[in-house]
């Protein structure tokens, strides 16, 4: 696969729908760099969590987005993190994971500041090529651009219990309908705010990943990356 044509490749979809499994898969097949932008902004809450500001104070959480220095490198094969993130310095690769942001993160990312910065450091990122990207609005805002864009969902109960396997090998202490609970209603604010709101790009390529498994949906992508 790696001597195909296409230089930038956007995953984008909800939470648990399959993004970091697909996207790593194809990066690695593809010998391509692969940049999950949804840390960017689990970063902002947890910075603003750990400044004491409160989510909702919308020129707060912005001022500190613009402050923060995040950066975003790959792991090594075999790390079960999607990548290495530092805030300000400090690896917060874990810390990003845990309930607090989960709880918050889709209200901060819902604020035009905050997003503007983000995305900013998201295109030139992807501008370089050789890039499998994934977030929420890579297709549709950041890189609309992209040579391949790819969609995909699955059903909320799926979605539920994949992230509930993923965090309970982890030791996590939250209940599948707790995390049912959560992904639906970071689901709404994700699709519902007016800023680059959840959806697929007119040109995407949209997947239910529900009844498949990571390697049927690689089978599903591959003629598309042909073409
Ligand atoms: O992908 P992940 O679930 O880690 O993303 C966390 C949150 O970050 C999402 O629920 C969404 O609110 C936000 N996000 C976004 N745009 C992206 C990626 C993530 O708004 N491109």
């Amino acid at each position: 696969m790696s001597d195909l044509p296409v230089k930038i490749i956007t995953v984008d979809g909800p939470a648990a729908s399959g993004k970091t499994t697909i996207g790593r898969m194809l990066a690695d097949k593809l010998g391509f760099m692969f940049f999950d932008t949804g840390v960017m902004y689990r970063a902002v809450a947890l910075a603003a969590y750990q400044a004491g500001v409160n989510p909702t104070d919308e020129e707060a959480v912005s001022a500190l987005a613009e402050k923060i220095t995040i950066d975003v490198k790959p792991v090594g094969a075999g790390d079960d993190r999607t990548s290495i993130v530092l805030l300000d310095g400090d690896d917060v690769s874990w810390a990003i994971r845990e309930p607090v942001v989960d709880a918050t993160v889709s209200k901060v990312s819902g604020y035009a500041r905050v997003r503007a910065a983000m995305v900013a450091q998201q295109r030139k990122v992807g501008l370089r090529g050789k890039v499998v990207m994934i977030g929420r609005d890579i297709g549709t805002v950041v890189l609309p651009e992209a040579d391949k864009k790819i969609y995909l969902e699955a059903t909320l109960e799926v979605r539920a219990r994949r992230r509930f396997q993923d965090l309970d090998s982890r030791g996590g202490d939250q209940s599948l309908e707790e995390v049912q609970a959560g992904l639906a209603a970071r689901d709404e604010a994700d699709t519902g705010r007016d800023l680059s709101p959840l959806r697929p790009a007119k040109d995407a390529f949209v997947i239910d990943t529900s009844e498949l498994t990571p390697e049927e949906t690689i089978r599903k992508i591959e003629p598309l990356l042909a073409g």
